[in-house]
């Protein structure tokens, strides 16, 4: 069945047609470096993991790009409050992007392109448009002219006019109107700056995301994607400055947004202060149990966030996995038949379940209703368990069904932690082994067994180091 997916460009749910068959190409908005991110932000970056997973699972071949913006007026203010390098600041953040996107079980992209190693690439966009008479150079500060772009407005729905009013715009004389926005802005003294035709600056945000998705996924790719609160201005922007670039031709084909997560009916922003930085929660709640929750609602409703919501989430979770290890454990005792393998209730839920996670993730990616449907299997798994007559077939039908399904959301359900550790138990154990009989080398003044126990264990990436309180090692 086709994919369904509600485009903010079109404000309707669309059947998915990729720009080529059987590839698909996502960019999504990536954080600015210059904090952890939080809740709000981390919401946005388990949907698109979530669609990720999904059109993989479907089948598709997918390249997912997402950014890092690593040069920014909060990055620079922040630096400047630390008293550090803005760049510096960035790489800083950007490592440590990576070390909680991990706990939320987020996939790497394909590409996390930064905007500071792709300014030669927007100054080539900021040139045409210039050229196009679509942009316009006050003095080393380059604005995007928008009345210049006749679409200007349709992916949040608004004419110009409406913006103008509704929208408490700087007075800024530079601009030929108040919408225009900043395509390469002059260097300020202590920012960091590039050479650029219009002189020394640096680029605005809007330009950094059109020509990082236009270089890795070209025009018209097929789906772009970021939290609700980047629909205006910065993506209605980058369609401006992207079509203008690109003659008209399409720029992105399907917008997908998710909402916002709320505190206590107010969205959770840095602005506002009402934010839980991941790295914080991950202290209270392992990060299976954060993502749980975070795609326990479908990704354009509001998410109220509380304890209480992570508690349940951490209970739901729990249940899955119960199921799953009752189900393993069944299957130890059940012998393989070697009678014909029926089709019983069992294998038919599997089924069910099944269709039914695919009819609600094929609807624009329902994953609070493809959770319907493994609770569902569950609870079938957990009643066949009390049979007296069970059938390998069947349990291993049902196990795998489970545990696939809940993986393409990003959840490990089969017990392997538990393998792990016994495995790194005894791991532990041989180690303190070889550590002992290096020590009584070491005594016999014996180096040469001494350092090839050493050496050997550096070549298999376990590094031991010598303390004064001892011999420690650590698996590099
Ligand atoms: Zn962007």
């Amino acid at each position: 069945m086709a994919i369904k997916i509600y485009n903010t460009l079109t404000r309707r749910k669309e059947e998915f047609v990729p720009r080529e068959q059987g590839r698909v190409a996502i960019y999504a908005c990536g954080p600015t470096t210059y904090n952890y991110f939080h809740l709000g932000n981390a919401r946005m970056l388990v949907v698109f993991d979530m669609v990720r997973r999904y059109l993989k699972y479907k089948g598709y071949a997918v390249t997912f790009v997402q950014n890092f913006t690593d040069v920014d007026d909060k990055i620079i203010n922040r630096a400047n409050e630390e008293g550090c390098d803005p760049l510096a600041l960035a790489r800083k953040y950007i490592d440590e992007y990576f070390k909680d996107a991990k706990a939320l079980n987020i996939l790497p992209a394909d590409v996390h392109p930064k905007a500071t190693e792709h300014i030669p690439e927007m100054i080539e966009i900021i040139k045409k448009l210039e050229e196009k008479g679509l942009a316009y150079n006050e003095d080393g500060d380059v604005y995007f002219a928008v009345e210049k772009f006749p679409g200007y407005g349709k992916l949040s729905g608004r004419s110009l006019e409406d913006m103008q009013a509704g929208a408490r715009v700087e007075i800024d004389e530079r601009k030929r109107n108040p919408m225009d926005f900043a395509l390469w802005k002059k260097a300020k003294p202590g920012e960091p700056y590039w050479d650029s035709p219009w002189g020394k600056g640096r680029p605005g945000w809007h330009i950094e995301c059109s020509a990082m998705s236009l270089k890795y996924l070209g025009p018209g790719f097929d789906i772009h994607g970021g939290g609700g609160d980047l629909v205006f201005p910065h993506h209605e922007n980058e369609i401006a400055q992207s079509e203008g670039y690109l003659d008209g031709q399409q720029f992105a084909r399907y917008w997908m947004h998710n909402a916002f997560i709320t505190v206590n009916q107010e969205k959770m922003s840095k602005s506002l202060g009402n934010f839980f930085l991941v790295r914080d929660v991950v202290q209270k709640f392992p990060g299976e149990v954060i993502r749980f929750y975070l795609l326990g609602t479908h990704y354009r409703s509001p998410l109220d966030f509380d304890d209480e919501k992570l508690v349940m989430a951490s209970r739901g979770l729990e249940r899955l996995k119960n199921s799953v290890r009752l189900a393993q454990e069944a299957l130890g005792k059940v012998l393989p038949e070697e009678e014909p393998q029926v089709e019983d209730e069992l294998v038919q839920a599997a089924r069910k379940a099944r269709q039914e996670f695919e009819e609600a993730m094929d609807d624009d990616f329902n994953s609070a209703q493809a959770y319907a449907a493994l609770f569902e299997l569950a609870k079938e798994l957990n009643t066949y368990l009390t049979k007296e007559v069970k059938q390998a077939y069947s349990l291993t039908e049902a196990l795998n069904t489970l545990t696939e399904l809940a993986a393409v959301l990003g959840f490990d359900l089969a017990e392997e932690k538990q393998g792990a550790q016994a495995d790194s138990g005894k791991l532990n154990e041989v180690m303190e082994l070889l550590l002992e009989v290096r020590q009584n080398a070491r005594q016999k003044k014996d180096w040469a067994t001494a350092d090839l126990i050493r050496d050997r264990l550096k070549n298999i990436g376990i590094v031991i180091e010598d303390t004064p309180e001892g011999a420690r090692w650590y698996i590099k």
